[in-house]
């Protein structure tokens, strides 16, 4: 892959081996739950939204260990409930609570398998539509990992700027993201990427967005 087939790839597998995404578990976590976020209708029932901003949490690393531990005994307990099973009669609230702890696995799991996420979750929905949600996929990784065929840009960030993108972090209120773009520019930032990534109307903004990753020094 090089820089144009990284901009243009469909492919949200093949990029996130290429970034070798798996090295950032913070970053994984994100996408993960933009990922769920995209699907959240065709999640289980029993798969609550606050579970997946929870992982949310878990991806700052301000989950609480207690509560961390109590969810993946839950899976586990769950898991281990199916795997000890005889019969295989499933019922459509049984499938609901064997999806729900299977992706609860791989949201909490200490090691999160960065590359086969995206094909569970494109899964999801019937056939015709997984082409799209790939793409999808692919501009939430564009969103998260910067392309790595370029150089990381090094600007000044003074403390205007940080105060933009830490309230923008805080609240995911990314449609103030031109703003930032225009701090940048006053505070003599010039690069094309960073600028034109924040003044996009068609971009894709989640948490983990690398440009207010890069000004606020998060990994
Ligand atoms: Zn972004």
């Amino acid at each position: 892959m090089n820089s144009d087939e990284w901009i243009n790839c469909i492919e949200p597998h093949s990029m996130l081996v290429e970034c070798n995404a798996r090295r950032n578990k913070r970053k994984v976590r994100h996408y993960f739950v933009a990922c769920c976020l995209k699907a959240r209708k065709r999640l289980p029932s029993s798969m609550a939204l606050e579970l997946i901003s929870e992982c949310g949490l878990y991806a700052d690393g301000v989950l609480s260990a207690k509560r961390l531990k109590e969810i993946r005994v839950k899976y586990e307990n769950e898991l281990d409930f199916f795997n000890k099973r005889t019969s295989n009669r499933i019922t459509a609230s049984l499938g609901d609570r064997y999806t729900t702890a299977l992706l609860c696995k791989r949201l909490f799991t200490n090691d999160p398998p960065a590359y086969n996420f995206s094909t569970e979750i494109a899964w999801l929905f019937p056939e015709p539509q997984r082409k799209s949600v790939f793409k999808w996929q692919s501009n939430v990784v564009r969103e998260i990992f910067p392309n790595p065929f370029q150089s990381v840009p090094v600007f000044r960030k003074g403390r205007d700027v940080i105060a933009i993108a830490e309230g923008i972090y805080s609240s995911s209120q990314f449609d103030t993201m031109p703003i930032l773009a225009d701090a940048l520019e006053d505070a003599g930032c010039n690069n094309e990427h960073i600028l034109t990534h924040c003044r996009n109307p068609h971009a894709v903004h989640v948490r983990g967005c690398w440009v207010v990753d890069l000004v606020l020094g998060k990994s």
